[in-house]
Parts: C-alpha cells; structure tokens; sequence
C-alpha cells in the first residue's frame, strides 16, 4: 500500500513498509512498479499466442525474420541521395556518444530480436566501419545461434577491415558502388572517394572469404544510369551479383523526383540487349531483390524495384536506429524507443514484449502506398536507420 510520506530522495510516495529516506529500495519499487505498468500496458496488445511461439507477425501477417542494426548514424560520403552535404555539413548534429547504444546494449537486444524468430541481421550504418572496433560487436553477435550476419558498407575502409571481420564471424558483405566513371562516382559519394578504393574493399572481402559479395548499384536517371552496363559488365566477370536499387524518396532531404527514377524494367531491358537474361525464383519469400541470371551462365544480377514494383506485402524486415529506436519501415516518420528500456534497467521480458507489441501493431506499405503527397512527408533519414 503507497503510504503518504515522500522519499527525500526521489519525492516519491514511499510505501508504508519502507523506512525514511530509503532511497535505494524506493526507486527500486518505482520502476518495478513503471515495468510491470508497461508490462501489463505492452502485454495487454500483445497477441496472446506470441508469448508462447516463436514467430511473430504483423497486421498483414509478415513474420518478423531481418532485422538491420545501424550501429552509427555518420559516415564518411555524402551520397547525393542518402546524405546530400547541403544538409549533413560540417554543423550537421551527429548523435553524441553516450546517445547511441554500445556493444553490450546492441548485444542484448539482438538476442531478443533472436528469440523473436529473427534469423539474419544485418550491420548498417550511416557507413558501420567508421564504428571503433566494429569487430568486437560482429564477435558478439556471431555467437548467437543460427543467425546469418551480414554487413552493408561503402566499401572506403573494407580493405583494411575485412580480415578482422571475418575472423570475428561476419558471413557477408554487400558493398556500395554507384559508378565506375571516376567522375560520375565521384559526384554520387559527394567526397571525391576514388572507385580504385571500393574495388580495392571488394577484392579485399573476397579474399577474405566473405563472398559471395553483392554490389548495390542506386541508378539515379541523369546521373549514373550510363554506368549500368560497364558496372554490369564488370561485376559479371567477377561473379559478384550487382544489385540495381531504384532511386527512393528515402527521408526527406534528398529532392526525390519521379522523373530521376529509372523503372527497374528499363535496367533489364538495357542489359538484356546486351547480355540475355532471364528470370529467376526468389531464394526465400520476403527477399528484396527480384533476380535475373545471365543465360550464358556468367552469375546473376538483382533489381530492388521498391518505387516501381512494391514488395511491401512480404516484407518481414525492421530496423534499429544507433540511439535504440525501432522502425518498422524504411519510410516510417517516427520510431520506437527501446532505449530508456534498456536503460532503465528493463528485464529481457520486458523488451521482448516491448517488441512484440510494436511488430504486431505494424501495418507499413509505404511503397503501396506512395504518391506525390508522400514523398514530402517527415520520413525518417536513410543514413539514420540504413537501407
Ligand atoms: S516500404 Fe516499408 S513496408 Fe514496404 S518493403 Fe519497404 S520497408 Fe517494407
């Protein structure tokens, strides 16, 4: 029973049991009280057959299977379509180090995510390399059971890394690389990186046994679209699999335009003309890029056809933010602190309730949904929650 007598300390009611200016065991009381508050509160939306299995699903009955952690919201290019300089400039206010989660905290709720039915994660950033010590979040996370752990980075500093990645239990790597044309490569990653560098990463990846390494290629019509066959001309001699993104309205600061958007169907007709293509079954239901191989056996190539052919009703994939916010899309306006749980000292139950009812109350389409009054809207920035 809540007593009328206030803790000097906290100025909360202490209980009638409880001596004066016992602080410690005070606040104590108060969260368990908050937990079991948002306990019940979180539980009370939480389908009841979630607690007991595995897999949960939202609104449109998507299991939650991928989740992409973006381990910093910085990174060293300002990708005309991700990061424009204009905007992330050198007073841009990047998130302080005590603001974003550590290793420890990333740890233990990838572990939840896990016991939720997650099977791969994927690191991301803002650019995940330029985290100190990435390696010993990729030793952490590799020991957890039957996940598939992969990386996407702009390759700048994969040559350098890629051993120690690997090592450490990363199993693959997917490396941005917009253009071969120094120039026009130069202009997409706003910085001047030369291409010779990300080529560089990639063999590095490679030879560091985490192959099969994917390439994304964003095609911006105007800009690099008269790069597709080089790029792909390229990469099939490698045996890499290059993956064409269409240009998306991610965020709200890269003046997306329709008319810059080239149809995936368009990339496809292009290279077809040069090479014969034909389609091929997706690997696993929810799998983003739709997949073409060449028909003189030279590998596959992947188109990610998000503006032109939504791919919303399978999508099983969330994303964490570097300060521990979850987002159930990768146009969603507001995110979900996991945070001040952690934080605040919640139990692994907790979370995985927290969890569980913000997935199940997911009803994200925005692909489906998109239009010209979308494009405008506050979305969330690509570089804060990775592609
Ligand atoms: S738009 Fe959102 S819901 Fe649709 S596929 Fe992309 S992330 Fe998933």
């Amino acid at each position: 029973m809540v007593g009328t007598r206030r803790c000097v300390g906290t100025g909360l009611f202490l209980r009638d049991n409880h001596g004066p200016g016992d602080i410690r065991s005070c606040e104590a009381e108060y969260l368990a009280d908050t937990f079991a508050q948002k306990a019940a509160l979180l539980a009370s939306t939480v389908h009841p057959a979630s607690r007991d299995s595995v897999t949960l699903t939202d609104t449109l009955n998507r299991p939650l299977r991928d989740l992409r952690i973006s381990v910093t919201d910085r990174c060293n290019f300002r990708c005309v379509y991700c990061m424009p300089k204009e905007v992330f400039g050198p007073d841009y206010a990047f998130l302080g180090r005590d603001e974003i989660l550590t290793f420890e905290e990333i740890t233990r709720l990838a572990q939840v995510f896990v016991a939720h039915g997650v099977g791969k994660i994927r690191l991301t950033g803002g650019e995940p390399l330029v985290r100190r010590d990435l390696h010993e979040l990729v030793a952490r996370l590799s020991s957890l059971p039957g996940l598939d752990l992969a990386l996407t980075t702009n390759g700048s500093l994969l040559a350098q890394q890629a051993p120690a990645l690997k090592k450490a239990g990363l199993t693959r790597v997917n490396v941005s690389l917009d253009s071969l044309d120094e120039s026009v490569f130069q202009t997409m990653n706003g910085v001047g990186f030369s291409v010779a560098r990300v080529l560089q990463g990639i063999e590095a990846a490679i030879a560091a046994g985490l192959g099969p390494v994917k390439v994304n290629m964003v095609v911006k019509r105007g800009l690099n679209d008269a790069s597709i066959l080089s790029m792909a001309g390229h990469f099939r001699e490698m045996g890499c699999t290059l993956r064409f993104i269409e240009y998306m309205d991610v965020g709200h600061t890269n003046h997306w335009r329709m008319q810059e958007v080239l149809p995936a169907a368009e990339i496809v007709r292009r290279i077809n003309a040069q090479w014969p293509l034909e389609p091929l079954a997706p690997n696993y239901p929810g799998e983003v890029a739709e997949r073409w191989r060449y028909k003189d056996g030279r590998g596959e190539i992947g188109l990610v056809a998000s503006v032109t052919k939504a791919f919303c009703r399978d999508c099983s994939r969330t994303r964490l933010s570097a300060e521990g916010k979850l987002y159930t899309c990768l146009f969603a306006t507001r995110g979900h602190d996991l945070r001040s749980l952690l934080r605040d000292g919640a139990s692994d139950e907790v979370l995985s309730s927290a969890i569980a009812g913000i997935w199940h109350r997911r009803a994200d389409r925005y692909s489906e949904l998109r239009s010209d009054k979308t494009s405008d809207l506050p979305k969330v920035e690509m570089s804060h929650i990775g592609g």
